[in-house]
């Protein structure tokens, strides 16, 4: 049985009002078949900490750098990540790929100063909408699977999402089959690469303009273990029963 995760990238939105949402999230979820992540941005990650402590929601940053301390003007390491309470930090997202040039390498020595603050890594891969049209999504995914995870992963250190560029806050949305495709390759270059214990374990995560009436067909596929969710985490109304749905998947 691997964890089902719901995990909620807040992106650049919201302030200490924001916060309220998190109450409302908690008082929504019934059971804890669905482990609940919320990624704020970082001004808030340690209240978020704070009013989240007495219930099952777990606090995620977005980023870190791959250096512990340093002039590094406007980053965020991962031990002050930790220091913060918060257990998970989002790595490789499209966004920072994109606007900050994040290599794969950049990403695999970030997932390490991850783990080496005691982080779990959420590590995003996806394919552009061109890679898609020109049938080159399985390649992209296999090069940003192997550049950006280092050898020493496991289920406990990494989570993995799959999160296709034109998907997200776009309102597009994969084929079912299109998502299962993915996430079997995932699975099966997961196994080749670390033995089929430590495979079949990790857990992976579709994201994408999921939302509450697609998530159950989404949570429908075997290697589908969740979701990382952007715009839909911003309100309890709509995160909620898209954990719910994964929850009774
Ligand atoms: C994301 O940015 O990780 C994301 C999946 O966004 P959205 O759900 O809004 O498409």
């Amino acid at each position: 049985m691997r964890r089902k995760i719901a995990a909620g990238n807040w992106k650049m939105n919201g302030t200490a009002a924001a916060l309220s949402e998190l109450d409302a999230l908690a008082a929504s979820i019934s059971d804890d078949r669905a482990t609940v992540v919320i990624c704020p941005p970082a001004p808030l990650l340690y209240r978020a900490v704070e009013c989240t402590k007495s219930s099952p929601i777990q606090i995620g940053a977005q980023d870190c750098h791959v250096q512990t301390s340093g002039a590094f003007t406007g980053d965020i390491s991962a031990p002050m990540i930790a220091d913060t309470g918060a257990a998970y930090v989002i790595l490789g997202h499209s966004e920072r790929r994109d606007a900050h040039e994040e290599s794969n390498s950049d990403v695999r020595q970030k997932v390490k100063a991850a783990w080496a603050a005691n982080l779990t890594a959420i590590l995003c891969i996806g394919e552009s909408g061109d890679d898609r049209a020109a049938n080159n999504t399985l390649d992209i995914i296999g090069g940003q699977l192997s550049g950006s995870l280092p050898d020493a992963t496991t289920a406990e250190n990494t989570v993995i999402a799959y999160e296709p560029i034109w998907a997200i806050g776009t309102g597009l949305v994969p084929s079912l089959e299109q998502i299962i495709e993915v996430h079997d390759f995932i699975r099966a270059r997961l196994i080749t690469r670390f033995g089929a214990d430590i495979g079949n374990a990790i857990p992976l995560l579709y994201g994408g303009s999921v939302k509450p009436d697609n998530a159950g067909t989404i949570f429908q596929a075997e290697n589908v273990d969740g979701a990382l969710v952007g715009g839909a985490s911003l309100k309890a109304s709509d995160f909620a029963p898209i954990i719910s749905a994964l929850a009774a998947s």
